[in-house]
């Protein structure tokens, strides 16, 4: 199933607004309109639109007000500004603030739309980007970018080598690593079954992100190595 992209537009205008809604329906997308900006806000933060059109002058709070709003609570949908106003520093503004594009009135609407797909295309992208950074078992996350890891939104501070460890684990998750297999890749050492390096820092890793978690993700398998496995979800 194909997903049809949401857009909210927030415009009082009420000609606009609905000139806006109806090209936008016809050119396959689902579309909200809001008339104020606190019913745009609040549409905004609870039904997650792929991109919002947003009039700088509005009643209640304007465009700005929203935006800002809108990225103070980290949503980072794709924001389109619309507006009468032309001038350098009201550009500047908006874009400072997050916008991700600025459209002055009188537009043509072919080119309203140009700059919509643009806009979502670019969103698609930057996810997939992200969902490649980002590695998952049961609860827990690993951001190969930020390097963060979290259990149930719970940060968890690792070492750079607990870290190294997690991120072998979650790439090869179900399998069983040998413990040769876990020093060779995360300390570039030979394994010599005299150490305990291993065992140590497992254990320190469980400590901090499956000791006090459930399920508990990573199982010894004795006399072999090492396992991170994720019950399958109910
Ligand atoms: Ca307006």
């Amino acid at each position: 199933m194909i997903a049809v992209m949401r857009i909210l537009i927030v415009e009082d205008e009420p000609k606009t607004g609905d000139y806006l809604r109806q090209g936008l329906q016809e050119a396959g997308f689902g579309v909200e309109l809001a008339h104020t900006g606190p019913d745009g806000l609040h549409l905004a933060l609870t039904e997650n639109p792929d991109l919002i059109i947003l009039d700088v002058m509005l009643p209640g709070l304007d465009g700005w007000q929203v935006l800002q709003t809108l990225r103070n609570a980290s949503k980072n949908m794709a924001v389109l500004f619309l507006t009468a106003r032309d001038q350098v520093d009201d550009r500047v503004r908006g874009l400072e603030l997050g916008a991700d594009d600025y459209l002055v009135k009188p537009f043509a609407f072919s080119e309203l739309l140009a700059r919509v797909r643009t806009l979502l295309r670019r969103g698609k992208t930057r996810e997939a980007e992200n969902q490649l950074n980002l590695l998952h078992a049961a609860d827990l996350e690993l951001d190969l970018l930020s390097r963060r890891a979290s259990r149930g939104g719970q940060r968890i501070d690792l070492t750079a080598k607990e870290f190294a460890l997690l991120e072998l684990f979650l790439r090869r998750q179900g399998e069983v690593l040998p413990r040769s297999l876990i020093a060779s890749q995360v300390w570039d050492m030979n394994f010599d079954s005299d150490t305990n390096v291993i065992e140590v820092a497992v254990r320190r890793l469980r400590a901090k992100m499956d000791d006090e978690f459930e399920p508990r993700l990573i199982r010894t398998v004795r006399g072999m190595g090492y396992v991170l496995e994720a019950p399958a979800a109910p």
